[in-house]
């Protein structure tokens, strides 16, 4: 027995007994306790397995119950993360309209300095105007036609208004919040994939299209006869780099755009203007178009993914955040006129890792924790502090590069205490 501080009474002595047996699953052990101890016993029997003791994921402050319950199975502890924060950061959006502390968990050193930088030549510069164009999250079930002549009749009757409205109606019996957008219809030989976008307000809304969706599938398999393959056909496109995404958009198209006086560049930045259009567009548009990569920006994925960490997002849709465009152009007084543009920013205010305790701590430093008034709004605020939070970062990057001083910042701030 692991010498740590597991005093277990004679029940869970027993259960612990079975579970190494294998008489108990490491999936139903909480079937037969409480879920701390389930928790406890499943991270011992883990040890066994191993031959070790831990000697840190033992340690944390999230509710077990409720994370069991929404977002993690066969738990054993947590790992945690530094948090930082970068800011202040000035945000001149439609639902973002202030100044605001980011979070930021990261194990890379720079990266929160580096953010912190841009928020510096941003506030001096009166701050990121932000808008969102687009705000619809996907789903895409797959279909394969008997002939040619079916997949013909039931694209087309998928394209119909009275269709739509079956659609609608039967997705929208399943959520308080969702709204049906659209349905698009794609053809590969017999087979067809049915992109179906959604108005998900505050929540990410994966789940949600993905319930609505199945509810539609059933109604096509009624009226029309035509059987889906799969609920996902790929074409949604969920957690994989994918164009259609980028064209059509998925979670959230947001713009991001400032203009930063020459001054400003030089005493914040340590370059020049110019230096950064000569940087941005060798890099950034020329550099990723000759490398075929969908994402035409520095380092999009780096603010994501630490916003997200921090807030409670699914990590893995910084696939489709990273595919940004950063530009940056001259104007005629010699600033520099920067913008991202993010055509497929998924990410929620409620649901998924959203209620757990530490992220929810992070939300509440933005102030868009749980449902926005009206239902929406929160998640589009957060949209645009990570879209005005991801042009922080491209500016100090590039800015860096301009400057030549990336390596020197990554030697002193990632490598400093070895
Ligand atoms: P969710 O927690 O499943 O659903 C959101 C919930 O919040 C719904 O019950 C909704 O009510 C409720 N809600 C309350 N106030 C709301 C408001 N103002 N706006 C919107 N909803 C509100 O979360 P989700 O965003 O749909 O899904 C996120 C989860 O899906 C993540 O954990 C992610 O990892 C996972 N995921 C799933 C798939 C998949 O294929 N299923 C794929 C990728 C990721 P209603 O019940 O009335 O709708």
């Amino acid at each position: 027995m692991p010498s740590e501080d597991y005093e277990l009474n004679e029940d869970e002595k027993l259960l612990f007994e079975k579970i190494l047996a294998e008489e108990i699953s490491f999936r139903r052990i909480e079937e037969f306790t409480a879920p701390e101890t389930a928790v406890k016993l499943r991270r011992l029997a883990t040890q066994e397995f191993g031959k070790l003791e831990f000697e840190e994921i033992q340690n944390f402050s999230l509710d077990v119950e409720t994370a069991g319950r929404k977002n993690i199975e066969n738990m054993i502890g947590a790992v945690q993360i530094p948090l930082g924060v970068a800011g202040v950061l000035k945000v001149n959006g439609e639902y973002a309209d202030s100044e605001y502390y980011l979070p930021l968990a990261t194990t890379e050193g720079a990266l929160v300095a580096s953010v912190n930088r841009g928020c510096s030549a941003i506030r001096k510069a009166g701050g990121v105007n932000v808008r969102i164009f687009e705000d619809e999250m996907t789903r895409a079930p797959v279909f394969k036609l008997e002939s040619l002549d079916r997949a013909k009749k039931f694209y087309d009757w998928v394209k119909s208004p009275e269709a739509f409205e079956q659609f609608r109606e039967v997705a929208e019996k399943t959520s308080r919040f969702g709204k049906l957008l659209g349905v698009k219809p794609f053809v590969s030989g017999t087979y067809v994939h049915l992109r179906f976008s959604y108005d998900t307000k505050d929540a990410m809304g994966m789940n949600m299209v993905t319930i609505a969706t199945d509810a539609v599938l059933h109604l096509i398999e009624d009226e029309f006869g035509a059987e889906p393959l799969s609920l996902s056909g790929n074409m949604c496109t969920d957690k994989k780099p994918a164009a259609i995404n980028t064209i059509l958009g998925r979670g959230k198209t947001v713009v991001a755009e400032i203009t930063i006086p020459a001054d400003v560049v030089k005493n914040t930045l340590k370059c020049t203007p110019e230096a950064m259009v000569r940087v941005n567009y060798s890099k950034n548009i020329l550099g990723s178009a000759r490398a075929g990569a969908l994402g035409f920006n520095a380092h999009a994925a780096n603010i994501i993914a630490a916003i997200y960490l921090a807030c409670g997002q699914d990590a893995a849709h910084v696939v489709e955040g990273s595919t940004a465009i950063t530009s940056m152009e001259l104007t005629k007084y010699g600033e520099v006129n920067c913008t991202v543009t993010l055509p497929a920013l998924a990410l929620g205010t409620v649901g998924g890792g959203t209620g757990l305790g530490t992220q929810r701590d992070c939300l509440n430093l933005l102030g868009v924790a749980g449902a926005g008034d009206p239902p929406g709004s929160n998640a589009k605020k957060f949209a645009e502090i990570v879209a005005a939070a991801v042009l922080a970062g491209e500016i100090s990057l590039i800015g860096a590069q301009a400057a030549g001083h990336l390596a020197r910042a990554h030697a002193q701030l990632g490598r400093g205490k070895f």
